[in-house]
């Protein structure tokens, strides 16, 4: 069922620069468009810290070296915001991913959708067209089921959505069910620890998902 809650405030397409009757992309960014294990990682490590591969989780993953006890979430916290606010415009493009959107450029409206705060605005969107990923942004918070429903609600075309998270994914099936969803899981140490579900394909080569993408939104 869908989770109930403040509904989002959703732009229209017009005041985003984009077009009603195109199908419509709603594409993530971490671990879909870019490494951000791999990039927060190496933040970390820079301020004595590290992320391990254990589970897929981020707050239990970060440690002092040596220990075997996580950092307490809320120091984990302080590191993921300073991220954001001066290091996410460092991340690596995850591997196909540049080359699969401008494949479906000529196809869809491309709209991407991160949950990251606020302050990530100029370097999140400077990261993205720095590496060829001109497309519209929304930095937003919580499940994205209700702000995608309002978004493809305006569109005649079809839709689809990319995440790497099972809550994103279910969020929008509840809240925008004709939506075509994609699971896509972009670093390798990842692949094995990240949940999957029969809801929602899961294709971790950008190459076959921008392929699978075309086909449901033609
Ligand atoms: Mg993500």
């Amino acid at each position: 069922m869908a989770e109930s809650g403040p509904r989002p405030i959703v732009p229209t397409l017009e005041s985003l620069g984009l077009a009603r009757e195109r199908p419509l992309v709603i594409v993530d960014v971490d671990e879909v468009l870019g490494l951000f294990m791999k990039g927060f990682g190496g933040f970390v490590a820079e301020r004595g810290y590290e992320l391990r591969f254990d589970r897929f989780a981020l707050f239990q993953n970060l440690y002092r070296p040596g220990e075997m006890e996580h950092l307490e979430v809320t120091e984990g916290r302080k590191l993921f915001d300073e991220f954001f606010r001066s290091g996410c415009g460092e991340l690596e493009p995850a591997p196909g991913a540049v080359e699969a959107l401008a494949r479906l450029k000529p196809k869809a409206e491309i709209l991407i959708l991160s949950n990251a705060p606020a302050s990530a605005e100029r370097l999140r969107g400077d990261w993205l067209r720095r590496h060829g990923l001109p497309h519209t942004l929304i930095l937003s918070s919580g499940p994205k089921g209700p702000i995608t429903a309002g978004l493809t609600a305006q569109c005649s075309g079809k839709t689809a959505f990319i995440d790497d998270l099972l809550s994103n994914l279910d969020s929008v099936a509840d809240h925008s069910p004709r939506t075509a969803r994609f699971q896509h899981v972009a670093d390798p140490r990842l692949r094995a620890l990240a949940p999957r579900s029969d809801a929602h394909p899961r294709i971790d080569d950008w190459a076959q998902l921008g392929e699978a993408i075309e086909r449901a939104i033609s």
